[in-house]
């Protein structure tokens, strides 16, 4: 079904053609004509469907298609969990807006900046307005903002909005919609939580699930390396040379993980840039604009921070060290294989982290290869058998001379060399 099936205003499909987009994905060829038919939806989508267009342009449809009234209250409330998926979702909403005649007004507020320039933009008044929960009651107090107009309000990725605590703050804001709206729910995994947000919130929902529940990426290629904890930056600085990987995105599972490892690689002559919650606003812009922009090879990141980072085909994502909660790990690879390209999503696993990949396994509902890569082997330890029996491999002290008396796998020949190599 080409673009022009779908019912859009003619500049937004000037838009969709500037953004080089042949075809609906699956996201939003269900999506859109349920959001113009003014229904509920619900819909479980990854980031990488395309799901921002989904419900953007139905809106901007929507909306363009009223008459304006002179103070512009807020029509379309888009609530987000972080400031970078906001920002994006600002960006889209720009982009394809930029044909409409009159344009609509969006703004993007978000928290850790001032408060006093969202408020003075607020005052012109806003069509669309994206936020994240808490800024957003913030200027709910100070009567910068009134929701009492809204006529659509959309959660995107709420399953990560709970995930941040901001259920209460999402309820406050609901209370202050009008009761008659519509009501878009994105999420890219459907737990019990969210099913009890729903109840109460959607009305009759056109249900979408576009890749069936906690399913990864089908396009992305995954891989575990096995290696020792202690060669894993050697081992990451090894890929990328050897590989000449450009653009790679890691997640380490902490912010003091995060800048270590970003020291760590600029020391070595990989040019790389930490973002996580202890960064400003400013430095994780400025950091997200190099990388997008090539000048940047490594973004290193916490998964609250690359939480919506759309980069066009990023190809490579590495966890560093996987996430402690395995439904991260869908999310994490989420940033590659994105809008039908292939990605490759590479795990760097080490002999406490066996668990874990197995957790992940069990999750996604498929084997994720193991290798080992010559020169970064780890420690004599059994590797670890793929999905079931799920017991871990605890090897007998004694029967494992490789392994050091505080617990870790030794691997001290590895660990020399790969200090030698990244000192
Ligand atoms: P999203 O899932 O909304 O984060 O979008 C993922 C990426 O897919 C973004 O970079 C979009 O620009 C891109 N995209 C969205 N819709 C399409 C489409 N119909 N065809 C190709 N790329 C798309």
């Amino acid at each position: 079904m080409p673009f022009t099936a779908l019912g859009l205003a003619d500049p937004l499909l000037r838009a969709i053609a500037d953004s080089g987009y042949a075809t609906p994905s699956p996201i939003q060829s269900q999506a859109i004509p349920a959001v113009l038919g003014g229904h509920d939806v619900l819909a479980t989508a990854q980031t990488g469907t395309g799901k921002t267009a989904g419900f953007t342009l139905p809106i901007l449809h929507r909306l363009s298609q009223q008459t304006y009234s002179k103070n512009r209250p807020v029509r379309a409330l888009i609530l987000t969990p972080t400031r970078e998926l906001a920002a994006q979702i600002g960006e889209s909403v720009n982009k394809y807006g930029s044909h409409l005649h009159p344009r609509l007004k969006s703004l993007v507020v978000f928290g850790g900046v001032k408060i006093n320039p969202q408020m003075m933009k607020l005052r012109g008044g806003v069509d669309i307005l994206v936020a994240t929960p808490g800024r957003l009651l913030d200027l709910v107090e100070q009567n910068a903002v009134k929701l009492n107009q809204v006529e659509t309000l959309i959660l995107d990725e709420a399953d990560r909005m709970l995930d941040m605590g901001f259920i209460r703050d999402i309820r406050k804001v609901v209370a202050l919609l009008p009761k008659k709206r519509q009501n878009l729910l994105f999420s890219a995994t459907f737990s019990e939580d969210i099913r009890k947000l729903t109840t109460g919130l959607l009305v009759n929902p056109v249900k979408i699930e576009v890749a069936p529940r906690n399913t990864a990426a089908e396009l992305v290629e995954q891989r575990a390396y096995l290696v020792n904890k202690t060669d894993k930056t050697a081992l990451l600085s090894h890929l990328i040379q050897e590989h000449d990987w450009k653009q790679v995105l890691v997640f380490t599972s902490t912010k003091h993980g995060a800048n270590r490892l970003t020291e760590k690689l600029n020391k070595i002559d990989i040019k790389a840039a930490a973002i996580h919650g202890n960064k400003s606003q400013g430095a994780r812009t400025t950091a997200l604009a190099g990388f997008k922009a090539g000048d940047i090879r490594v973004l290193v990141a916490t998964d609250v921070a690359a939480r919506g980072i759309d980069i066009n085909l990023l190809p490579h994502v590495v966890n560093f060290e996987l996430p402690r909660a395995a439904e991260d790990y869908v999310h994490r690879i989420g940033r590659t294989g994105r809008a039908g390209e292939e990605g490759q999503a590479i795990s760097l696993v080490s002999h406490d982290e066996y668990n874990g990949l197995r957790q992940v396994e069990k999750l996604i509902g498929k084997e994720i290869k193991r290798e080992q890569i010559a020169g970064f082997e780890p420690a004599a330890i059994a590797p670890p058998m793929p999905a079931k029996p799920a017991r871990s491999p605890r090897p007998r002290r004694s029967s494992n001379p490789a392994r050091k008396p505080n617990g870790n796998p030794g691997g001290s020949r590895n660990r020399n060399r790969s200090r030698a190599k990244i000192a």
